[in-house]
């Protein structure tokens, strides 16, 4: 989603909110927001904006256990792993039985390689070992570490963003997308102490990350899963998960659709409350 702003002033006042001009505003800081910002970086945009509406960076990606899954001939080869982007997109679509977005399939198999590089180069320090995941029908997901390669991913990719000069809201929730003449202009948001504020972007990225959180909302996509699944984010209901699908329901209200919901597979939690451990059978 993008909008033309035709010139810098900042900050000025229209409509009682205090209007910040950027050039790219971007609402999560999870992996998604954050390799966004970054990447906007490196492309030459120099005011990012990135909003967050929980009290510390991350979102579901800084619980993460990591595996991303990409070809890496790199230390594939020197353990004797064959590989290409071809044979991660056949993979791809047997695992999904063949009912993939072939498209989007194919741009995230031929990316693969080329992120795990441009990941590197921002400073994460990939493990030699290469892994078979769960799902996985080949030996090629990557982790940093056993323990904390989500937190590992954030924090790079935050400290570079930062670094670069990028901004970063805390505490700052975004409500709803400034959409004028059939495009979008920035975004809506509010403190915690529900003061609003209007921020312009000549682009509008949304991050906000998945929905488990919102009983409703997920409930819609699959009945099963009710109040009793508590979060992995949140798993005593005493925390805060900030998956409640915002940036889905912003969208929405302007009038975008959603494409193959009906495949999505949400797992809240590994789980029930009251601490009793039970996997959700899907
Ligand atoms: C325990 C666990 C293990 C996992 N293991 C793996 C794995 O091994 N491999 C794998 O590929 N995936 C794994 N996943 C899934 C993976 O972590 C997520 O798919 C990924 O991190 C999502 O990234 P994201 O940036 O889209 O969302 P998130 O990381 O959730 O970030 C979204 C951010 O947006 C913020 N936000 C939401 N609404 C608003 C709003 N209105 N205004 C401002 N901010 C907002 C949220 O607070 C959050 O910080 C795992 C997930 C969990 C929880």
């Amino acid at each position: 989603m993008a909008a033309t702003v035709s010139s810098f002033s900042f900050p000025l006042w229209a409509n009682g909110l205090e209007d910040e001009i950027w050039d790219v505003i971007i609402v999560g800081s999870g992996v998604a927001g954050l390799s966004a910002a970054c990447s906007a970086l490196q492309a030459g945009s120099k005011r990012i904006l990135i909003l967050e509406k929980g009290p510390i960076v991350g979102g579901h990606s800084i619980l993460s256990t990591g595996y991303v899954a990409g070809v890496d001939r790199k230390r594939q080869k020197k353990l004797g792993i064959a590989d290409s982007p071809e044979l991660m997109l056949r993979n791809m679509l047997d695992i999904g039985g063949h009912e993939n977005d072939f498209e989007l399939a194919k741009v995230v198999c031929y990316q693969s390689e080329e992120t795990i590089y441009w990941l590197e180069d921002l400073g994460i320090k990939w493990e030699e070992r290469i892994f078979q995941t769960v799902a996985g029908l080949h030996p090629r997901s990557h982790i940093t570490s056993p323990v904390r390669a989500g937190y590992d991913y954030v924090m790079t990719l935050l400290k570079f963003a930062l670094s670069k000069g990028a901004v970063l809201k805390l505490n700052t929730r975004a409500t709803d997308l400034i959409y004028e003449n059939g495009s979008v202009k920035g975004i809506l948001a509010t403190d915690t102490n529900g003061l609003s504020q209007k921020y312009s972007g000549k682009a509008t990225i949304l991050a906000t990350g998945g929905f488990t959180a919102n009983v409703e909302l997920r409930k819609k996509y699959d009945p099963r899963l009710g109040q009793e699944f508590p979060t992995t984010a949140n798993p005593f209901g005493s925390t805060f998960d900030g998956a409640t699908g915002d940036g889905l329901l912003m969208a929405q209200r302007i009038g975008a659709a959603t494409k193959d919901a009906e495949y999505l597979q949400l797992i809240p939690f590994w789980g029930l409350k009251n601490c009793e451990t039970r996997a959700l059978k899907v």
